[in-house]
C-alpha cells in the first residue's frame, strides 16, 4: 500500500499524480475538522437566500478576526481557528522572532487560505535542478480538480495561466479604476518593470449544479459560505467518494523506519494510543514544520541546523489620487484584486510579487483605533475610498531564513524555529517604496511609506526548502522525487524540497511539483 500523509494541497496533488500513475492510496493524517455547531451554523446560513442575510446571521462567521493597529490578523475559518489547532501527538514548536504555525486539519491551511496562484517564472527557479517546463504538466493537471478566477493578460506573457477554463469574478470599483489608470500608462509601466493584471486565485465564480457561484457578500476573509474559495478537503470528499483512496483521519505520524522493502511508520492516534503502519512507498505531505520534524526523526538528526528558507512578506498601504465613493456599500469579494509583478534589476533579479486588495472591512479597526477621538472629525469613508492595500512577497533570497532544529527535552522532542536576518530584505522594500513614489503621475497610487509593515519570518507561510531537490543530492538533500538522501521509499513532496521560494505564490508551483512525483512514480527505481 501506497501511503501519503497529510490532506493539505501538497497531499492531495500527490495522490492524483499517484491515482493517475494507476497506484492503490490510503491517506493518513491528523485531520481535525470544524467544529459541528460551526458547520450546523454554516449549513443553516447556506440554505437561507442571500437577500435574507444580516450582520447577525453572517456574525458567527466574524468571531476572533477583529485588526487592530498591528494590521490584518491571523485568519481564521468561519469563526474557528480548527487550521491551527494542534492534534495529539504534534510536535511542540518553539517560534523564537518567527511567526508561523503548522496546520493539523482536514484540508491543512488551505481551509484558510487567499487562495492566491501564481506559477513561478524561469528566470525565478535557476537554482533548481527542474526547469519549469518540468512542472508544467503539474500546472495543468492541479487546475484540472481546482478552480481558477482569472483572465487572459499582460501578466500572461510571464506567468501562462495553463487553462482556458478559468472564469474572472467581478472586480471591485477601486480595482476597475485602478486598473484603468495603469492601462493608460502601460507603456511606461512596462519599461519600469512592472506588469499587471487581474489577480489568480482558485475559487469558482459561476453557478454550477451543485451551487451558486459568488454572491459578492464579501465575506470571503471569513470563509467562503458557499466553499467557493477552493480547499483541498473539497478534492478529498471527491476521492473518498469515488472510491479511489481510502482515507484514516486522527492519526499524526512522529517517524518512520526504511527497511529492505517497506517503511514502518510509528504515528499517535488522536486518542493518544501508538499506531504503527506498514507501507510499500510513504508520502510525507505533512506541511514544512511536520515534515522536517518527521525527517529530523526519522533521520536521527536531533541538534543539527537545517534552514528553512521563507518568501519575505510585507503590506504596503496605499492612497489612490482618485476616490470612489461607497465603497462600504459596496457589493465585492474581498480576496487580491490585482496582481502587480516588479521585474528591476535595480531592486532584485528576482520577480516582487504584489497583491493588491481594495476595500474590505477588516481596513476599518485599524483605521479606527489610529484615529482615536479624532474618527468624528475624519471623512472616513472618502478615505476607504481611496486606501489600497499591497500584499507583497520577495525571493527567498533576499529575505531572512528560519534556524531550524528538533531538540531532545526530558518533556519529549521540540522544533526550535529561530530568524536568521537577511540584510538585503528592508533595503529591497524601501526602493520598491521610493520607485513607487517616483511613478505617483503614472500609477495614481501614493505609498504610504512610514505605515509599511514587515511581516515576521513565517508569517506569509510561503516557507520549505528545509531538505532542498538536488541532482546529486547530499546529506539533508533530496532527489528529484523528493527521497531524502540514503531513502528508497520515503518521498517528501511538500514545500520541504523546493530548493528556493521565489516570491510569487507558493502553493500552486507546491501542488504542481507534487503531482509530478506522484504520476512519474513507475519510473522510480
Ligand atoms: C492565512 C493564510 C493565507 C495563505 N494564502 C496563500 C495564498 O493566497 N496563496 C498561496 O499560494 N499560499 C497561501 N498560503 C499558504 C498555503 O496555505 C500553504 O502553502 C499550503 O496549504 C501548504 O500545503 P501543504 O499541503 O504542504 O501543507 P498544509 O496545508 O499545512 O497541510 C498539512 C496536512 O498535513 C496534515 N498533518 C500535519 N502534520 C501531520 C502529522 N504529523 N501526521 C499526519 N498528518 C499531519 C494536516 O492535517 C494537513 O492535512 C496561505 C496560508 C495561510 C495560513
Ligand atoms: S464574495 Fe467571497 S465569500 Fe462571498 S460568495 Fe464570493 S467568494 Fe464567497
Amino acid at each position: 500500500m501506497y501511503y501519503v500523509v497529510g490532506s493539505g494541497p501538497a497531499a492531495i496533488s500527490c495522490v492524483q499524480g499517484l491515482v493517475a500513475a494507476g497506484k492503490k492510496v490510503t491517506i493518513i493524517d491528523s485531520g481535525i475538522s470544524l467544529e459541528e455547531t460551526r458547520q450546523n451554523e454554516l449549513l443553516s446560513l447556506k440554505e437561507t437566500p442571500y437577500s435574507e442575510w444580516s450582520r447577525d446571521s453572517t456574525s458567527f462567521l466574524r468571531q476572533g478576526m477583529s485588526s487592530g493597529t498591528s494590521g490584518i490578523p491571523l485568519k481564521l475559518a468561519y469563526g474557528s481557528d480548527y487550521p491551527y489547532r494542534y492534534a495529539t501527538g504534534a510536535i511542540d514548536i518553539d517560534c523564537r522572532q518567527v511567526e508561523t504555525k503548522p496546520s493539523y486539519a482536514r484540508g491543512g491551511l488551505s481551509t484558510v487560505w487567499g487562495s492566491a496562484t501564481m506559477p513561478y517564472r524561469q528566470e525565478d527557479i535557476e537554482d533548481w535542478p527542474l526547469r519549469i517546463g518540468d512542472l508544467e504538466a503539474g500546472y495543468r493537471a492541479v487546475l484540472g480538480w481546482m478552480p481558477l478566477s482569472a483572465c487572459t493578460d499582460d501578466l500572461a506573457k510571464f506567468f501562462p495561466l495553463y487553462t482556458d477554463k478559468s472564469i474572472p469574478l467581478p472586480r471591485s470599483r477601486q480595482a476597475s479604476g485602478l486598473l484603468a489608470d495603469l492601462k493608460r500608462n502601460q507603456k511606461t509601466l512596462s519599461a519600469a518593470g512592472i506588469h499587471f493584471g487581474g489577480s489568480r486565485i482558485a475559487v469558482r465564480a459561476n453557478n454550477t449544479s451543485t451551487g451558486p457561484g459568488c454572491v459578492t457578500c464579501g465575506l470571503c476573509m471569513y470563509g467562503c459560505p458557499y466553499s467557493l474559495i477552493y480547499s483541498s478537503d473539497q478534492t478529498l470528499a471527491t476521492l473518498i467518494k469515488s472510491g479511489m483512496v481510502d482515507y484514516i483521519p486522527g492519526v499524526t505520524v512522529q517517524s518512520f523506519e526504511e527497511k529492505d522493502n517497506e517503511v514502518i511508520v510509528h504515528a499517535v492516534s488522536s486518542d493518544g494510543g501508538k499506531k504503527e503502519l506498514r507501507a510499500e512507498r510513504l508520502f510525507l505531505a505533512a506541511g514544512i514544520l511536520n515534515t522536517t520534524t518527521i525527517l529530523l526523526r526519522s533521520l536521527e538528526m536531533y541538534d543539527t541546523d537545517v534552514t528553512i528558507q521563507d518568501s519575505q512578506y510585507f503590506l504596503m498601504p496605499l492612497l489612490r489620487l482618485k476616490g470612489t465613493a461607497g465603497v462600504i456599500h459596496e457589493r465585492l469579494h474581498t480576496l487580491s484584486q490585482l496582481f502587480l509583478e516588479v521585474f528591476d534589476n535595480d531592486i532584485s533579479p528576482y520577480s516582487i510579487h504584489l497583491q493588491t486588495y481594495t476595500y474590505n472591512d477588516l481596513f476599518l479597526d485599524p483605521i479606527l483605533a489610529i484615529l482615536g477621538p479624532l474618527k468624528r472629525f475624519f471623512p472616513l469613508e472618502a478615505f476607504l475610498g481611496r486606501l489600497l492595500l499591497f500584499q507583497g512577497y520577495l525571493h527567498s533570497k533576499h529575505s531572512a531564513s528560519i534556524s531550524t532544529s528538533l531538540e531532545r527535552t526530558k518533556d519529549g522532542d521540540r522544533l526550535i524555529l529561530q530568524v536568521k536576518p537577511n540584510s538585503d530584505t528592508s533595503r529591497m522594500v524601501k526602493k520598491l517604496s521610493m520607485k513607487f513614489a517616483k511613478l505617483v503621475p503614472k500609477t495614481g497610487l501614493i505609498p504610504l511609506i512610514p505605515m509599511i509593515q514587515m511581516g515576521m519570518p513565517g508569517r506569509g507561510f510561503h516557507s520549505g526548502g528545509s531538505f532542498p531537490m538536488r541532482l546529486d543530492p547530499i546529506h539533508g538533500q533530496s532527489d528529484l522525487h523528493g527521497r531524502p538522501q540514503g531513502l528508497k521509499l520515503v518521498h517528501a513532496v511538500d514545500s520541504t524540497i523546493l530548493p528556493s521560494i521565489p516570491a510569487t505564490t507558493i502553493t500552486y508551483t507546491v501542488m504542481a511539483n507534487a503531482y509530478r512525483i506522484g504520476a512519474s512514480i513507475s519510473s522510480v527505481v
